[in-house]
């Protein structure tokens, strides 16, 4: 049997998905032993200088004292900075362009159930009302994606593919064929002052943390729609009630909240102007991610390159 390094998977206790993430990951993975962290002893633990993980306790990660850093199977990984803002563990976050097409599907899907009044035809036939409205064409409207990262510069090129005017916003400016890019804090209120549907694809970090409020939904044009499909924080709850109240926003496509799963009492399950989603924009493919997860892993063995890590700082 030759010698296979051991990497632990850590994840929170009683995972669901724990099996199948091992399961894939050893596929992908034949020269390394994949273990639960709990399948490990003391002395098997010390050897460990990098660990898979899927929203682990940070006490279970100090049980592996020799660690460098650590790869998430997951895109967000907002929890875990929070969780180890006193440790400076590098973090790799999951960066799968299949992750980022699946999420490009829902927002094209969510866009176009929007644009092509969905929501107001069934409230229609639930009423039995026989009503057209007046179409526009796609060329007519415009998307504009909050965050052009790995998923939104993704969605970008669907939504363009679709015949939608494109525009997008980042910290740092982008350059994506025909879409409008826009940057930093200053420039956020223009692009919103065009926006027909807007489209959130942050990470949660301070500064995005209830970006996606009062002033944020005052700056858009009457009638405009939102879909959230990064986190829940992201939007201020309040805020967004009261512009779906007043009639400022015409409708919300929510895939993330605060708190999940949502409770039965939440307002939006029951807001008629309101589309509630379980967090199923862009499930992760266990086939793909840990083929990535592999690919990073191996290279680091070869040549004691890690990956891109997320920047403390920045907070993604
Ligand atoms: P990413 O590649 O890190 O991209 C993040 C984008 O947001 C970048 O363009 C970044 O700007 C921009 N950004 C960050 N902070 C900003 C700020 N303060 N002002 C303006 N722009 C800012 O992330 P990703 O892979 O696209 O993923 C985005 C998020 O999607 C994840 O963090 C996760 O929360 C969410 N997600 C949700 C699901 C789901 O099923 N609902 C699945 C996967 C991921 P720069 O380019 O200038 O850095």
């Amino acid at each position: 049997m030759p010698f296979r390094t051991t990497l632990p998977f850590v994840c929170a206790p009683s995972s669901p998905s724990a099996g199948e993430w091992i399961s894939a990951l050893q596929d992908a993975m034949p020269d390394e032993r994949v273990v639960l962290l709990s399948e490990l002893d003391a002395a098997a633990r010390a050897m460990c200088d990098v660990a898979i993980v899927a929203n682990p306790l940070p006490d279970d990660l100090r049980q592996l004292p020799n660690l460098k850093w650590v790869h998430s199977v997951w895109a967000g990984v907002e929890r875990m900075m929070a969780d180890l803002r006193d440790s400076d563990l590098k973090i790799v976050r999951l960066v799968d362009p299949q992750l980022a097409e699946t999420m490009a599907e829902a927002v094209l899907a969510w866009v176009l159930y929007l644009h092509r009044d969905m929501p107001r035809y069934a409230r229609q036939q639930a009423a039995r009302q026989w009503l057209a409205h007046d179409y526009v064409r796609a060329e007519g409207k415009t998307v504009s994606l909050l965050g052009l990262g790995a998923m939104g510069a993704a969605a970008a090129r669907r939504l363009r593919a679709a015949g939608f005017k494109v525009c997008g916003w980042s910290r740092t400016r982008k350059l994506l064929p025909d879409v409008a890019c826009y940057a930093g804090d200053e420039e956020l209120h223009d692009m919103l002052g065009r926006t027909d549907i807007l489209v959130c694809l942050l990470p949660l970090t301070p500064e995005t943390r209830g970006i996606v409020g009062a002033k944020a939904f005052s700056a858009l044009p009457e009638g405009a729609s939102l879909v959230n499909f990064a986190r829940g924080p992201i939007v201020d709850d309040q805020a967004l009630r009261a512009a779906l109240d007043n009639g400022r926003l015409l409708h919300a496509v929510l895939d993330v909240f605060e708190h999940e799963p949502l409770p039965e009492d939440a307002w939006q399950w029951v807001h008629p102007r309101v589309t509630v989603l379980p967090h199923v924009s862009a499930p992760t493919d266990y086939r793909t991610a840990s083929a990535i997860v592999a690919s990073n892993i191996a290279r680091y063995r070869a040549e004691g390159v890690l990956p891109e890590t997320v920047d403390r700082q920045l907070g993604y």
